[in-house]
């Protein structure tokens, strides 16, 4: 095995990270896997190479080696044990394909692991709720409907009509997982899956329930209670664990994921960690002062005082008795409207402010 290009084979550049050739080997232990290419012995030779040089480069010590000698010689690390007939599946590289292959959703594969790491997992579930603005700021509690695979309450999932039993399964004699040999140019490979008979429980049952046909799940419309956090922000997606579909055989429950959209609210303005209403009151009312009426953001209303002399852009931080939660202030600003037109009265005064300010200006 000496002066192979380890780095060619798995396709990296020689100063890959190890994330990279962590990546690279993925791609083609999906591409090369003998269990994917069962006539083709070609495919486990082509395997062995790249899980060979995998061996070498993800392991920085026997990396540094490589890179030095170009080679790492026969007797380091994980190569005294060869690739011979006798392959040993518990070495780390096999279960650092089987943990890959679970990755992608594998788990079939099955690398000297047992039935129990096995078990079939329910789907996830995806809802989209909309709440108003008031409920993404206070935060809530949702109840949703959903129709969802629960487990059978007759048989509790197990799929058995209650009373009838089990017996132990013929194809896996109990076990949960069927083995297959697969024989290669590097000896004997033994695959092991899951038992396609029992679904790696290991039993078979005698009658199946006549709740659910012996699938141990049943699709109920059932609620579930959201806790929406204050603050939320719109297109959130909250994670419920537990509480997708049920998988059938007694599998791993599913999650869900819950999409918040939060619904416009025209009075208020998000930005950042505040919020804003926008105020408007007219030149006298700024110079004189005044009193206004602002929407609370968990309804009603609140008397908020402008002292005289109010600037246009002038921001009232109000406090928290107005029901926001940290870390949201809830701000009033200030805007001044100029009017564009006069009636008849307004005119007459706000002539007469004019001549006044031009009088004081003429005495400066
Ligand atoms: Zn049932
Ligand atoms: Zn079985």
């Amino acid at each position: 095995m000496a002066n192979k290009d380890y780095y060619e084979i798995l396709g990296v550049s020689r100063n890959a990270s190890q994330e990279e050739i962590k990546k690279k080997y993925r791609e083609l232990v999906m591409k090369y896997h003998p269990d994917l290419h069962k006539d083709d012995p070609e495919a486990a030779k082509k395997m062995a190479e790249i899980n060979e040089a995998y061996e070498v480069l993800s392991d920085p010590e026997k990396r540094a080696q490589y890179d030095k000698f170009g080679t790492v010689g026969p007797n380091v690390g994980g190569f005294e044990r060869g690739y011979g007939p006798s392959y040993d599946f518990s070495g780390d590289i096999f279960s650092d394909i089987g943990e890959i292959l679970r990755d992608f959703g594998f788990g079939g594969f099955g690398f000297g692991t047992g039935a129990r790491e096995r078990v079939e997992r329910g789907e996830d579930i995806e809802v989209e709720v909309t709440i108003p603005f008031k409920d993404a700021v206070l935060g809530t509690e949702k109840e949703i409907p959903i129709r969802k695979k629960e487990t059978c309450p007759v048989c509790k999932g197990t799929g058995a009509e209650p009373g009838t039993g089990y017996t132990i399964c013929p194809t896996c004699n109990g076990t949960g997982f069927a083995t297959k040999r697969q024989r290669t140019p590097f000896g004997e490979f033994v695959v092991q899956t899951t038992c396609p008979t029992c679904h790696g429980t290991g039993k078979i049952i005698k009658e199946k329930c006549h709740n659910c046909g012996g699938t141990g799940v049943v699709e109920k419309l059932s609620k579930v209670t959201v806790t929406i956090p204050a603050g939320i922000e719109d297109g959130t997606v909250i994670r419920i664990r537990g509480e997708g579909n049920a998988a059938p055989h007694g599998g791993i429950v599913g999650d869900l994921y819950v999409r918040v959209k939060v619904e416009k609210d025209p009075r208020f303005i998000k930005e950042g960690n505040k919020i804003y209403y926008v105020a408007h009151i007219s030149v006298p009312e700024a110079v004189l002062g005044t009193e206004i009426k602002v929407p609370l953001i968990e309804g009603g209303e609140e008397v908020v005082k402008i002292p005289p002399g109010t600037q246009h852009g002038t921001e009232i931080k109000l406090r928290r008795k107005f029901g926001v939660r940290r870390p949201y202030d809830y701000v009033i600003k200030i805007v001044i409207d100029i009017p564009t037109t006069l009636t008849s009265e307004e005119a007459f005064y706000y002539e007469k402010l004019k001549e006044i300010y031009e009088t004081k200006n003429r005495k400066r």
